[in-house]
Order: C-alpha cells, then structure tokens, then sequence
C-alpha cells in the first residue's frame, strides 16, 4: 500500500511538514496524519500548500527538494529512509 504525502505549513513558524496518509477514494484522495512525519506541529494550525497534497514518495521528493530549506530536515530524511535504507 503506497504512502501519500501531504506537505503543510505551521502558521507560525513558516516550517513546512510532511504528514503521511494514505489513498482513499472518497470524499478526498488521500488523509493524513494528525502529527507530521517529524511528531512536531499541529496539524490544526498548519496550512495547505497548493499542489502538495496527496502526493506519492516521488513527487514528495520532488517538491522537497523544489521548496528546499524551508522544509523540515526530520520529515525530509524519513522520505528516503523509507526509500532505500542503503543509499545514505
Ligand atoms: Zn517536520
């Protein structure tokens, strides 16, 4: 069952997360998580980021490295971890 990747952005902080989910079919293509990857921020206070919902662990590796440094380093190492455990 492959992961879905929504990246969100903590109101204060400006630090963009990633939360793991799954695919569903209904009413939205995927949830997530309430924490992110990285167990920090809230879910209830961090913000959408267009075109980075529901994303599979290619394109959430892609948009990582598209935002860059903004993103949390915690969440950004568990998409290659998961990945391939011999390749770092
Ligand atoms: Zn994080």
């Amino acid at each position: 069952m492959p992961k879905a990747y929504t990246f969100k952005k903590e109101k204060d902080t400006h630090e963009i997360h990633i939360y793991e989910g799954n695919f569903t079919d209904t009413p939205t293509p995927c949830n997530s998580d309430p924490q992110s990857i990285c167990k920090d921020p809230n879910k209830a206070t961090s913000l959408n980021i267009p075109n980075a919902v529901c994303l599979n662990e290619n394109e959430a590796r892609q948009k990582a490295s598209e935002i860059g440094r903004n993103v949390c380093g915690v969440c950004v190492s568990h998409l290659y971890t998961t990945y391939k455990k011999s390749s770092k």
